[in-house]
């Protein structure tokens, strides 16, 4: 069963979850269901632009969870470009990518939640989809990152 953590109110992470719930169903199986393919459509219709780059993440298995022995932990995903960004849930998830930064400027602070880039997108399927390799680092790595991560962000 996935593990769900407090039920999404946001209609795009409602049809988030459906659409990765058909994607569970199908996907150890090379066969690809007409539902399959319904959501694969979907998901590119809702996330449009990101969908394609977010599956290519995921296909890699490039969305890792950083956990120290302390049991703090954030999400870092290799973009396609093999950069490392790294996502934080400062009340929302954030992505250190400049795309995401871009979208939190321009848009509405109301519409954060639904604001999304490729590499959150990557991370909110694959949380879904029970496919995140977790890694332990140290504390101060975790401090490292944290640190350089507020440093380079202003969300204000
Ligand atoms: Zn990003």
């Amino acid at each position: 069963m996935a593990s769900k953590a407090a039920k999404p109110c946001n209609p795009k992470e409602v049809l988030l979850d459906e659409l990765c719930e058909v994607l569970r169903k199908s996907f150890p199986s090379e066969i690809m269901t007409k539902e399959y393919i319904n959501a694969l459509s979907s998901l590119n219709i809702l996330f449009p632009g990101i969908s394609v780059g977010a599956l290519d993440i995921l296909d890699k298995g490039h969305v890792f969870r950083l956990q120290t022995n302390m049991g703090r932990h954030i999400h870092q995903v290799v973009g396609n470009g093999g950069q490392l960004y790294y996502i934080f849930n400062v009340d929302v998830p954030c992505c250190s990518c400049a795309v995401f930064k871009n979208n939190m400027t321009k848009s509405n602070p109301t519409s954060i939640p639904s604001s999304y880039c490729q590499h959150l997108l990557a991370a909110a399927i694959a949380g879904r989809l029970d496919r995140v390799t977790t890694k332990t680092i140290s504390e101060n790595n975790f401090l490292q990152i944290v640190t350089s991560f507020m440093v380079d962000t202003e969300y204000t």
